[in-house]
């Protein structure tokens, strides 16, 4: 027979407290899971304003679209989602039975037992970040125009990846903007967000620095992948140190595909070439509690300069 061993709540060791725990009274309310959050006015109001001086930097000829929180699943295993970040991806399901399956699914819910294994994937899946859904919208307005093409892109993302660390939520906010053309489209592209998004980081009197990254992939095979592509320049972040020097929090990533998107969705241009594509994430969340943390919470002793770029008054 088992015998239950109940821990005293003496007995257990008290989380050592995180350097941005401070701020989540002022910012969140909890919603009974880690990294999934209720906001603040307070919070809410600094992610408008970061988003409307976002939209101040954008380039002209460059067109807006927002995305629901879901995407189409099949868009995303075509992307290769499953091939690097299986474990992050957030899968939509819903009972689809016959109304007999789905009444014994509930019946066995109250019951006390379990109606989850009665679920089956949806065509859906919960967008992972912000850019998927816009490569195959352009591949179906045909060859790419001279100069390629700019978006402004934004979604709800989720990515599986619990914690109780307010920088690392599952349900966080994106922005991004996107560029579809050939090489030296993206490469220009790239080398003028990297300055501007100094620039805004500068602005909100953020202490940051840009650093050569990769990104989580999954597995053993994924951390060679993510060698390659250090070594090959395809990912920065801006760095803000938050919790620590060695640790700091990337609040923005400016990111080189090569062909990877042109080839899964054929965007080529005008004479065949395959396209090119990179994108400039803004982490909408990251970055108001970078600001809360840098400046504290009490806006109205925000630096004048911070203030008047955010239109505080
Ligand atoms: P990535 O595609 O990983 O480069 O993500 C783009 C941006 O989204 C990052 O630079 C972060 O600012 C933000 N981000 C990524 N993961 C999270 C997370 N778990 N919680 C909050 N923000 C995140
Ligand atoms: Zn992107």
């Amino acid at each position: 027979m088992n015998v239950a061993v109940r821990t005293t709540p003496s007995e257990i060791a008290p989380e050592p407290a995180d350097a941005l725990d401070h701020l989540a009274d002022a910012l969140f309310h909890k919603m009974g899971t880690d990294g999934v959050y209720a906001r603040t006015a307070l919070y809410e109001d600094m992610v408008e304003r970061l988003a409307a001086l976002i939209t101040r930097h954008r380039e002209p000829g460059t067109e807006v679209m927002r995305f629901p929180p879901v995407m189409n699943r099949g868009q995303l295993e075509k992307s290769g989602y499953l091939k690097s970040f299986p474990n992050l991806l957030g899968c939509v399901c819903g009972l689809h039975g016959t109304e007999r399956e789905i009444h014994s699914a509930v019946g066995r819910f109250d019951a006390g037992g379990d109606w989850t294994s009665s679920l089956s994937p949806a065509d859906l899946v919960l967008s992972p970040a912000a850019c998927y859904p816009v490569y195959p919208i352009a591949a179906a307005r045909g060859p790419l125009p001279p100069g390629g093409l700019r978006f402004d892109v934004a979604a709800d993302c989720f990515r599986r990846e619990p914690s109780r660390h307010l920088d690392r939520l599952q349900s966080f906010r994106m922005r991004e903007y996107v560029c579809i053309g050939s090489p030296d489209d993206v490469s220009g592209f790239r080398e003028r967000w990297m300055v501007r998004a100094q620039t805004i980081a500068r602005d909100l009197g953020l202490t940051f620095r840009v650093d050569y990254a990769s990104d989580p992939f999954f597995g053993r095979v994924g951390q060679m992948k993510a060698v390659s592509q250090v070594q090959q320049s395809l990912k920065s972040e801006l760095l803000v140190p938050l919790r620590s020097e060695e640790q700091p929090t990337a609040c923005m990533s400016f990111n080189y595909h090569r062909d990877h998107f042109g080839t899964t969705w054929n965007i080529v241009d005008a004479s065949g070439q395959l396209a090119h594509t990179g994108c400039v994430a803004f982490g909408m969340d990251r970055l108001a509690v970078a600001m809360f943390h840098t400046h504290g919470t009490d806006i109205a002793r925000w630096p004048g300069g911070v203030r008047e770029m955010l239109g505080v008054r």
